[in-house]
């Protein structure tokens, strides 16, 4: 499931291949869009703000979010008409350089701006762990402000702080021996658990495979996400899989509900 870090990384690689250059073509796949053009228009820069990806040209921005299974893909235009490694009908911005072609496919979320409109379109974020203005004191106090929430539930939510996602929130309660269902109140360490979230997110930055374990071997990339019924890397015992979730998370049917965790690691209080 893309996170900030896959965020991230994908902004860096639209940046690195895109600003500067003038679009040769604009089309944009979603009806309140569709007659948006910027072609003509320079790429003044790509980047990211929590899961946000926003492509700043021509005064506006384009802002994109992933959800479950958007990706940005680049492709070179050197030779010729490019093959997409996803389905035509999924794609829903195509931006052409003389150089390259970026595809944002199956995007969850596609919004244009005017770019003076930026921070107030991005006020419902909480300090971004990957921002140059990453603010820990600010998104610890944001946590505490509900503080009976579960803490599997509070660091997923982007008005606290931006950026995580269900691997990582699996992973960092798992890190600091706390079960995602504690409500935030009893969490001892809660500077601790955002400290955490900072680090695993700006060291998997610009990796290809996100890693919590320090080790690259597939199996035991993560500490338990994706683990349940394989043995916990401290204690040998299983890793369980559960639901957390708030209502509106079951009737939608969100996967992010889904939580891992080790029993006897992250006792439940
Ligand atoms: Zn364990």
């Amino acid at each position: 499931m893309p996170e900030g870090d896959t965020v991230f990384r994908q902004a860096a690689q639209l940046h690195r291949a895109l600003t500067g250059h003038r679009l040769k073509s604009c089309d944009l796949r979603v009806p309140d869009y569709a007659t948006v053009d910027l072609t003509g228009h320079r790429i003044d820069d790509v980047t990211a703000h929590g899961k946000y990806l926003l492509i700043h040209t021509g005064g506006m921005i384009i802002r994109s979010h992933l959800k479950m299974d958007g990706v940005w893909h680049l492709y070179p235009l050197a030779d010729g008409t490019p093959r997409w490694r996803r389905p035509g009908h999924t794609a829903r911005c195509i931006l052409s350089t003389a150089e390259h072609q970026a595809v944002g496919f199956a995007l969850g979320e596609l919004v244009v701006f005017p770019a003076m409109e930026l921070s107030q379109q991005q006020s419902h974020l909480g300090p971004d762990l990957l921002g140059a203005d990453w603010d820990p004191q600010e998104a610890v106090r944001r946590l505490r402000s509900r503080p009976e929430r579960p803490i599997g539930l509070a660091v997923l939510d982007q008005r606290y702080l931006a950026g995580i996602g269900n691997v990582y929130r699996n992973e960092i309660c798992f890190l600091h021996g706390v079960h995602p269902a504690t409500p935030v109140a009893e969490v001892v360490d809660l500077p601790g658990i955002v400290d955490t979230a900072h680090r695993l997110l700006q060291v998997n930055r610009l990796r290809s495979r996100r890693v919590t374990t320090g080790s690259a071997t597939a199996a035991v990339r993560s500490w338990v996400y994706g683990r349940d019924g394989q043995l916990c890397l401290r204690c040998r015992g299983r890793i369980h899989r559960a639901e957390l979730g708030e209502e509106q998370d079951r009737r939608r049917g969100r996967t992010d509900r889904i939580i891992f965790f080790c029993p006897h690691c992250q006792p439940q209080t």
